[in-house]
């Protein structure tokens, strides 16, 4: 098979708990895409908020991928080994006032009407300590999804100077996610609906960091109620390292594809969900339901 080496893309869990069926979705969605267009496809693993890690899931969630036969390509990037980096960019972004200090509080900004106002960034003599944000000058409020089509968001949303590194130390998802995607190499971004909004946020970091923009394709969410997605910390059941099959076959009929034969190497049946792949199936939702069961 030849290899297109120009579409990369990218499954990036983060370590706060267990693969379950939604995240399996991700996975499973983003490793069709990126196979079926003889690309690469890559692991990260977003371990830079600590408290929200759980100890053994980094290892666990490798562990369910390759049960599953999603093999990943070159090695697994941990975001924790990538803190320099974030660190001397953050250190750039201050010196070249495209970022500020800002120490207001969650009711000062609910007196600015949720929205932060910028304030911090005017001042006369710079803070020098608390959360760092974007003086974001390349606000984006829109973007075309492969599956969703044009979305928008609201423009206050869009144009707010947003935390890059928390108060607590900790660097936002933000910024290591357009970093480590720019740094990959990453082309399209596929990954759940939850991060729509989100997405703005990041196409204004590219434009700003002059870096080329990803296309970006959001899968629905997998929810048991409305509003409500599968998730780590909803304590959404594992899926079942030692039988793939079904929840194999389960995540693609959810992803609107056609059933594959059961076979008992789960490669080959990965194997026939890729050369079936068609992105014209996907469901075009932010949400479905799913039977509990
Ligand atoms: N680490 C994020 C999560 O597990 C996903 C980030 C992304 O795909 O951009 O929800």
């Amino acid at each position: 098979m030849l290899n297109n080496t120009s579409y990369v893309g990218r499954f990036a869990p983060s370590p706060s708990g267990s693969l379950h069926f939604g995240s399996l979705v991700a996975a499973l969605g983003s490793y069709l895409r990126a196979r079926s267009q003889n690309g690469q496809w890559l692991l990260r693993v977003e371990d830079i908020d600590p408290p929200r890690e759980v100890p053994g899931a980094a290892h666990d969630i490798l562990y369910t991928l390759e049960r599953f036969g999603l093999e990943w390509d070159g090695s697994v990037l941990y975001q924790s080994q990538r803190l320099d980096a974030y660190e001397a960019y953050l250190q750039h972004l201050l010196a070249d006032e495209q970022a500020y200090y800002c120490q207001c509080t969650r009711k000062q900004i609910k007196a600015m009407g949720g929205t932060y106002d910028g304030r911090c960034g005017r001042l006369i003599e710079p803070l020098n300590q608390g959360a760092i944000r974007i003086r974001n000058q390349a606000a984006v409020a829109r973007f075309d999804d492969q599956l969703m089509g044009e979305v928008t968001t609201d423009q206050a949303f869009a144009s707010e100077d947003f935390i890059i590194k928390r108060s607590d130390g900790l660097y936002a998802y933000q910024l290591a996610v357009v970093m480590d995607d720019a740094f990959q190499g990453i082309t399209e971004v596929v990954r759940g609906a939850d991060l729509l909004e989100a997405t703005v946020r990041q196409i204004s970091l590219y434009q700003q960091f002059g870096l080329q923009q990803p296309t970006w394709l959001h899968l629905p969410l997998a929810s048991l109620e409305p509003g409500f997605k599968l998730s780590k910390q909803n304590h959404a059941t594992p899926v079942d390292p030692k039988s793939p099959q079904k929840a194999l076959q389960a995540a693609l009929a959810f992803l609107g594809q056609q059933p594959v034969a059961i076979e008992s190497d789960v490669r080959l049946m990965l194997a026939q969900a890729v050369s079936q792949f068609d992105l014209s199936n996907l469901p075009r939702q932010r949400e479905i339901l799913l039977n509990p069961d």
